[in-house]
């Protein structure tokens, strides 16, 4: 990448305080997501955990193949750390919504009780297992999407921390040119213009960020021109949604070359919500489901 990603708290608050200042509407959710996030930054400091290998031989068929280095299952996740983490979400979720609140109190009773056990949620959250969630929510009576987002937040820094290893492992002079993440193979929740224009993806899981063509659906590998296009607010010209009309599907797209603030994808994400409201309003699809609490 051209620019260096941020990654340190006064950044984040940078980056929060301009959002607060151009969108007051948000305040109270940012107010919310902002520790989430400094909490999450902050415990990436203290994550102990091996460098996840790729053998030789598998590498180069994975790189000839347009593979993805590892499936999220293989995700390396420190237990301690995170299990910390999701306890301090909850603690934040408190003075949250009331949805927030209370499903925070409700988990942090089960942690205590041991109805619930941290290394089980962080390893169903990497395996996907759905039937888990629904009868976890279920059994502790609240929301699953509350739940899922509890334990993907509390996983996040090892995950993205594994991301920034593997991707030593990736050929830096190929373009992936793919619209699913060459480390985990999830797709992208937001598209990113760079320098001179270039364009790049963020993978919804481990935020890995990776070259992508200028006109292109990540969803469908549509390319073609006519079916592509993008629609922005005049208030916001930093900002815009790129449509699909083949498969329906719209990614977001922060240009940084119109930013006057540092670039955080977390918070460019949960800060651009009215623009999600402006593209299901016209019938259009995210492309992957937002794990986000509003
Ligand atoms: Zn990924
Ligand atoms: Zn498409």
């Amino acid at each position: 990448m051209s620019e260096k990603k941020i990654v340190t708290a006064d950044q984040i608050k940078k980056a929060m305080a301009a959002v607060k200042a151009q969108r007051p509407a948000y305040e109270e959710l940012l107010g919310f997501y902002e520790k989430l996030f400094l909490a999450q930054e902050d415990t990436k400091g203290h994550i102990d955990i091996e460098p996840i290998q790729v053998p030789k031989d598998l590498l180069s068929i994975k790189l000839k193949e347009r593979l993805p280095l590892i499936n999220r299952a293989d995700f390396a996740v420190d237990t301690k750390a995170s299990e910390a983490l999701l306890r301090k979400i909850c603690q934040l979720a408190a003075k949250a919504n009331e949805a927030l609140a209370e499903a925070g109190s409700k988990v942090m009773d089960a942690l205590h009780k041991g109805r619930l056990e941290a290394s089980v949620l962080f390893s169903k959250i990497l395996s996907e297992d759905d039937t888990y969630f629904d009868e976890v929510a279920q059994e502790l009576e609240i929301d699953r999407n509350i739940l899922v987002f509890f334990a993907y937040t509390s996983i996040t820094p090892s995950v993205c921390l594994c991301a920034e290893q593997l991707a030593t492992y990736l050929d830096k002079d190929t373009p992936w040119n793919k619209g699913y993440c060459p480390i985990c193979g999830s797709l992208p929740d937001l598209s990113i213009f760079r320098g001179e224009g270039d364009r790049s993806l963020i993978c919804s899981f481990c935020s890995y960020e990776w070259q992508a063509l200028r006109i292109y659906c990540p969803f469908c590998d549509n390319m073609d021109q006519k079916t592509l296009h993008y629609f922005f607010s005049e208030e916001e010209k930093n900002y815009r949604v790129d449509v699909c009309d083949k498969c329906h599907k719209y990614i977001k797209t922060v240009d940084t070359r119109k930013m006057d603030h540092p670039v955080y994808h977390f918070v460019e994400q949960i800060s651009t919500l009215h623009l999600d409201m402006l593209a299901k309003e016209q019938g259009l699809e995210s492309g992957i489901p937002l794990c986000l609490q509003t």
